[in-house]
């Protein structure tokens, strides 16, 4: 049995990351980014207006401007203004060469067709967007470990880059082991639990851009179980098996896995919940035996699981982050394990308090709630206004 701090190092250590794929653009989001992205082109690609309005070719002093064209956005045009010539442009359109700079309408007075009168006298590149002046053909504009939101993926397009090499996502199959586990779609039947933890995993897999997930079922019996973790090492990155990994007569996860010949990387943490949380090795994929308790199997997750899949795709920040609030109440810690215990941080962010329902089987609390409290061993009595240690989730 190994401390918190010692399996979350262990995780650290072991996670790698995943190869690299060439993929386009425009399906990237949520990738991380593993090349350096070099702009295609100059961005803006030309003089650009930044403003519907005037072009003029500036002549000294004067306001009364001669009108020779229109410039819409997308047009391409060469026009060649003289000193007080003046075309009609729109936002986004090229400002022709020969002209100066771009009065807003609302600054002009439209005398006729051909003649305009500035109410100001102009000056120099007003509301002209340089060439360039985002960035040049050939800058280094993200680098590796960008994860891609939106604004990424749109910033990449807008300067021409059509494909970006990024960090694959993991394969990860979620193993359900039990006997007593029924589905959804089956009436109930005493002794019968229905089966959660499944779409509990494959959601919280989702929602961390993970796609390519296959759910396996098992009974408690050692022939199936070992028969379905080959399958599933053999084909995915990620094993993450649910329930039978205690020391109960029909818990065969942790014997299956050594016959498949598992590295085991540890096995026990003195935590609450999710003690007999099991963490191997076998050739390239890794192996998570879950508890069974839905809250004990999603607080592994979380704090386990997680980091390696994050660190799989590329990410920078792989752990929860951690900070100090006050406990909004007296609290007794039961036992001498290290404890995460489900927690609810107020909307100002002062404080922070433990939540009803802390049981193992029970996962409704984490509905609600928004973080951890992590109490370190031997935590005893802590008063109200301590300040606790908290994982935000
Ligand atoms: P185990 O870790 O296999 O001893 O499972 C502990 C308890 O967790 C079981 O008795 C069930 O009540 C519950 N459990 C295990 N697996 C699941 C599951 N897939 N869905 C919902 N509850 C489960
Ligand atoms: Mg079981």
């Amino acid at each position: 049995m190994i401390a918190v701090e010692e399996a979350l190092r262990l995780v650290e250590q072991r996670a790698s990351l995943g190869t690299v794929i060439t993929i386009p653009t425009s399906e990237a989001l949520g990738f991380t980014l593993a090349e350096t992205a070099i702009s295609k082109i100059n961005m803006p690609p030309f003089r650009q207006s930044a403003m519907d309005g005037y072009a003029v070719s500036i002549l000294e002093g004067s306001t009364a401007y001669t009108l020779i064209g229109e410039a819409k956005a997308g047009d391409s045009h060469s026009y060649d203004l003289k000193s007080g010539e003046a075309v009609r442009i729109f936002t986004g359109a090229a400002v022709p060469d020969s002209a100066d700079a771009v009065i807003m309408q609302e600054k002009v007075n439209r005398l006729s067709d051909s003649n305009i009168i500035l109410e100001e006298i102009p000056f120099s590149n007003q509301n002209i967007r340089p060439l360039g002046e985002q960035c040049l053909q050939g800058q280094e504009v993200l680098f590796p470990q960008t994860h891609l939101n939106p604004a990424a993926l749109s910033y990449l397009i807008s300067l021409g880059i059509r494909e970006v090499k990024v960090y694959r996502k993991p394969k990860v199959a979620i193993v359900v082991t039990g006997s007593e586990l029924i589905s959804i779609n089956t009436p109930y039947s005493t002794g019968k639990i229905y089966e959660s933890n499944s779409i509990l995993l494959k959601s919280e897999l989702n929602q961390l851009g993970i796609d390519e997930v296959t759910i396996l079922k098992v009974e408690d019996n050692y022939q199936a179980t070992e028969a379905v973790l080959k399958t599933a090492l053999q084909n995915d990155d990620v094993v993450l098996v649910s329930g039978g990994i205690s020391v109960g007569d029909y818990d065969f996860v942790g014997k299956a896995l050594r016959a498949l010949g598992t590295e085991e990387i540890f096995y026990k943490i003195k935590q609450k919940p999710g003690k007999p949380l099991f963490f191997g090795k076998n050739k390239d994929s890794f192996v998570y035996g879950l508890p069974g308790n839905p809250a004990s199997a999603l607080t592994c997750f979380y704090m386990y699981v997680q980091p390696l899949l994050k660190k799989f795709m590329g990410s920078k920040e792989i752990h929860l982050k951690r900070k100090k609030l006050p406990l909004s109440h007296d609290y007794t810690v039961k036992g001498i394990r290290a404890q995460f215990l489900k927690a609810y941080v107020d909307s100002n962010d002062m404080s922070v308090s433990v939540m009803n329902q802390q049981s193992s089987a029970m996962i409704a609390a984490f509905i609600e709630a928004n973080a951890y409290i992590f109490f370190p061993e031997y935590s005893t009595e802590i008063k109200e206004g301590a300040l606790v240690e908290v994982i935000p989730l």
